[in-house]
């Protein structure tokens, strides 16, 4: 499949209108539940500098979230994943593998997950000033946007949680900063059983879990979330989407 026809086949007329089916439902749902108003305003208003760390919505829910990628081998393995059980995350960014793979970006976005911009070149900006971080955060958005260029990017992550003044500044970007109330150190690939067992360990109502879809080999995370959507939600957890607002 060239280029051309994939993006054809990720905006044919039939998937349009299903997603904009989804983006009203999800509107009256939202509208329901009291966090829309009517004008289209998310009533949590912009975002601001705090961390966040849990979903929008209470109760036994989580909100995955995966780093590095896109991977030209796991990403895609892992969208499948997600698609099998309708289950949306979020995914951060590197710049410089979203210049490698933009088809990979485009198929993230036309299958409805939310992204997060995760820097350029994956630095650790704990020291860096201000206008430096602003310069780089607004490369990645870019490098992004020449991909998609209408896809929202709600959120920002700081390389190795090196936050530094970054979340002021992503803030002030438009981005929420998004830290996460659970790792399970899936950059060292344990086995997946024992991702399985440390996210079953360590999961907590509203968490944000950060896995790894990038930077290595992830096919064992990519086999743990198999894995962990459906016995969770046998046992009734929801998969949802951090909060905007910290
Ligand atoms: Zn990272």
């Amino acid at each position: 499949m060239t280029t051309k026809t994939r993006i054809r086949a990720a905006t044919q007329p039939g998937h349009r209108s299903r997603r904009f089916m989804a983006a009203v439902f999800l509107a009256i749902g939202l509208m329901v539940s009291g966090m829309l108003t009517p004008t289209g305003a998310v009533q949590a208003g912009r975002p601001n500098a705090n961390i966040v760390d849990s979903t929008q919505q209470g109760g036994n829910v989580i909100a995955l979230t995966f780093d590095d990628g896109p991977n030209p081998v796991d990403t895609p393995e892992l969208l499948r994943v997600l698609r099998r059980h309708r289950v949306q995350a979020v995914f951060c960014l590197w710049g410089d593998h979203v210049r490698q793979y933009p088809w990979i970006v485009r198929q993230i976005v036309a299958e409805g997950h939310i992204l997060c911009n995760h820097s350029m070149h994956h630095d650790d900006m704990s020291t860096w000033t201000p206008a430096q971080i602003r310069a780089d955060l607004l490369e990645t958005n870019a490098t992004i946007r020449r991909i998609v260029p209408w896809a929202p990017i709600p959120y920002f992550r700081a390389p190795y949680g090196s936050w530094g003044q970054t979340p002021q500044v992503a803030a002030e970007l438009g981005m929420q900063p998004l830290g996460w109330r659970l790792a399970v150190g899936d950059w060292e690939p344990p086995g997946t059983e024992e991702l399985v067992r440390r996210l079953r360990e360590g999961i907590t109502p509203g968490a944000v879990v950060l896995l790894h879809d990038g930077g290595g080999d992830r096919s064992q995370t990519v086999a743990a979330v198999d894995q962990i959507i459906r016995e969770f939600r046998a046992e009734g957890w929801r998969f949802g989407r951090p909060a905007r607002r910290g």
